[in-house]
Parts: C-alpha cells; sequence; structure tokens
C-alpha cells in the first residue's frame, strides 16, 4: 500500500498527476490538501486512507506542462531506470544515435539502459548491435518527471 500513488487534483479539480503515498500523506498533514477519494474505511491519523487528493488552493500548473530540461538523471526517471533495451535495473543513458555520429543529448534520442546493454552497444545505432527499443521516447513534462 506505501509503494501506491495517489492522484493529485488542483484546487479547480484539474488533475495534476500522482504522487507517492508519502507524499500525499505529507501534504494531507500540512493541510495543504484533503482527501477528494478515499481507499475504504481505514484513516491513517485523523484522515481517511487517500486515493484521490486535492489541493486546498489553487496552483497555477502551466509551468508543470511545459518539457523539462533534458539530463541523465530526468531521463533515469522518464524511464524509470529500466533498461530500454532489456528491462534490467538501468543506472547508464544510451544515446540511440550515439553523439560520435551525430545523436544529441536529447530526450528522443537518449533512453535508460544498464551498463551491460550499454557497453554492447556502443558507437553502434540499435539496429547494428541487434539491439531493439522496448520503449518510444518521449518529451516528458514537469509534472510526469515529478509524479515518478
Ligand atoms: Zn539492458
Amino acid at each position: 500500500m506505501a509503494n501506491t500513488h495517489v492522484a493529485l487534483l488542483n484546487a479547480s479539480f484539474e488533475p495534476l498527476g500522482k504522487v507517492t503515498f508519502q507524499h500525499a500523506v505529507r501534504m494531507l498533514f500540512r493541510e495543504v490538501a484533503l482527501v477528494e477519494e478515499q481507499h475504504g474505511d481505514r484513516m491513517i491519523g485523523p484522515h481517511p486512507w487517500p486515493r484521490v487528493i486535492r489541493l486546498v488552493r489553487y496552483v497555477a500548473a502551466h509551468w508543470l506542462y511545459r518539457p523539462a530540461g533534458w539530463s541523465r538523471n530526468g531521463v533515469l526517471l522518464r524511464d524509470r531506470h529500466t533498461c530500454a533495451y532489456c528491462g534490467h535495473h538501468a543506472t547508464t543513458v544510451d544515446h540511440v544515435l550515439p553523439l560520435s555520429r551525430g545523436g544529441g543529448s536529447t530526450w528522443l534520442n537518449t533512453v535508460a539502459a544498464c551498463a551491460s546493454c550499454n557497453h554492447r552497444k556502443a558507437n553502434r545505432t540499435p539496429a547494428e548491435a541487434r539491439l531493439r527499443l522496448r520503449i518510444t521516447p518521449f518529451v516528458p513534462t514537469r509534472a510526469k518527471l515529478a509524479a515518478v
């Protein structure tokens, strides 16, 4: 249960994404959010067990929906530390089209990769290395990264 996510709504009921259960509970205790939908009859302190929470005060969310700036850590977060080639735990970032061949450090050209796939792929394209991308890279919003 502690690993589940809780949907977060703006004060206007506009969905803002998801927060971790722990984050949601902290927001309830700081009284910045209220439980909008509860999970069964369970309580956590004075609060119903949250499934959906809603901010008490409206937050202008536009900046959250802008594309996040690229970073290695951001790529690992976006891909949930899962290797794009084999599905194992990823700790490195692979350039799909290698930097040495003109590929850029952009959201669409980078994926999380485990050290062994990254080493195996080296300066080759996935096709040349006979590796298949299991995901389609995308440009995440700040909200998306914040919710991981
Ligand atoms: Zn791998």
